[in-house]
């Protein structure tokens, strides 16, 4: 399978829409084995960030995504919230009490959570009981459970989660990349591949010849290895930007990790002036293969 185009996604309102996704810390306190983005960075001068992205939503419909690390730790994560006039969404580990997401959600009654089961880190009852409880109360919560094979419970655990989905709550199983990881049985990567399917975005590839399209999840992308997007023309900065901890804004998080060509900074430079250059015109992506953002549209340019 050759892939020609992501086309587009659909986990937002489709008119003028934009995502940002907001590093606020790097600092997390689980520190995964399998984790490249663990450190201990927090973000400073945050009311120059959120005065950046509210600017942002004057002009478009704003997703915000609290990336970390784990946002949770970050001391003025409910400041933030407090500040912040676009729509969030907010990654977690669930590692604080409920009483901190019902704070969370008394802030900002619309925020979704994406939360993270790491089975080296924490017991599944307890993350289970957390996402029970916080499914009748967000407006949308994903749970992504990493597949970790050290941890041979992955099968019952997954299908439990997938009892508390509904149109509100959704779930993603992902493996973890770790050099300690065993091979699944045959059984358990065809179930695995199975599980990586859905609606979020739409692909176009070519297959013997013929040019097909297919509805499915990013993560069908990476599980299959079809990730690589090295010369296409990637709707980074028309779509989306990542704004890292040191308020450096990328096209998306693989610049970050690489520490390729930031945009601007937003604490240095002209931040409205910045934004209207980069928010114009896609990017040839530069990055051997797309870990992040994967669902955002981009096109093959060249037929290599
Ligand atoms: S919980 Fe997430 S951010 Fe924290 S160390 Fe694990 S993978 Fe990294
Ligand atoms: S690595 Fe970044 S620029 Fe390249 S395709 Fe992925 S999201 Fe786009």
């Amino acid at each position: 399978m050759k892939i020609l185009e992501v086309k587009d996604y659909n986990h937002m309102p489709p008119i003028n829409r934009y995502a940002i996704t907001w590093e606020i810390n790097t600092l997390c306190n689980y520190d995964c084995d399998y984790c490249d983005l663990y450190g201990k960075e927090v973000s400073h001068n945050t009311d120059k960030v959120v005065e950046f992205i509210n600017y942002v939503g004057t002009l478009k419909n704003v997703k915000l995504t609290l990336f970390g690390g784990e946002p949770s730790l970050h001391p003025l994560i409910l400041t933030v919230l407090s500040n912040l006039k676009v729509k969030v969404e907010m990654y977690t580990n669930l590692s604080k009490s409920l009483s901190f997401y019902d704070k969370v959600i008394k802030i900002k009654p619309d925020i979704e959570l994406e939360t993270s089961f790491h089975p080296s880190r924490e017991k599944f009852d307890t993350f289970y009981d957390k996402v029970k409880y916080l499914s009748n109360k967000v407006s949308k919560l994903e749970i992504v459970y990493m597949l970790d094979t050290n941890y041979l419970t992955y099968k019952q655990d997954y299908l439990k989660i997938k009892e508390l989905c509904s149109d509100s709550v959704s779930s993603i199983i992902a493996k973890v990349e770790h050099s300690d990881q065993k091979q699944l049985s045959e059984e358990d990567e065809a179930w695995y591949l199975e599980e990586q399917s859905g609606e979020d975005i739409n692909i176009a590839y070519e297959d013997n010849g013929e040019t097909k399209t297919k509805e499915t999840i990013s993560n069908y992308l990476f599980a299959n290895s079809l990730n690589h997007f090295k010369y296409f023309m990637c709707g980074c900065g028309v779509h989306n930007i990542f704004i890292a901890h040191d308020g450096l804004v990328y096209p998306c998080l693989d610049y970050r990790r690489r520490s390729v060509d930031p945009y601007f900074g937003i604490h240095e430079d002209d931040f409205k002036k910045e934004f209207k250059r980069i928010s114009t015109k896609g990017i040839v992506c530069k990055m051997n293969s797309c870990s992040s953002e994967l669902g955002v549209p981009k096109k093959r340019v060249l037929n290599v």
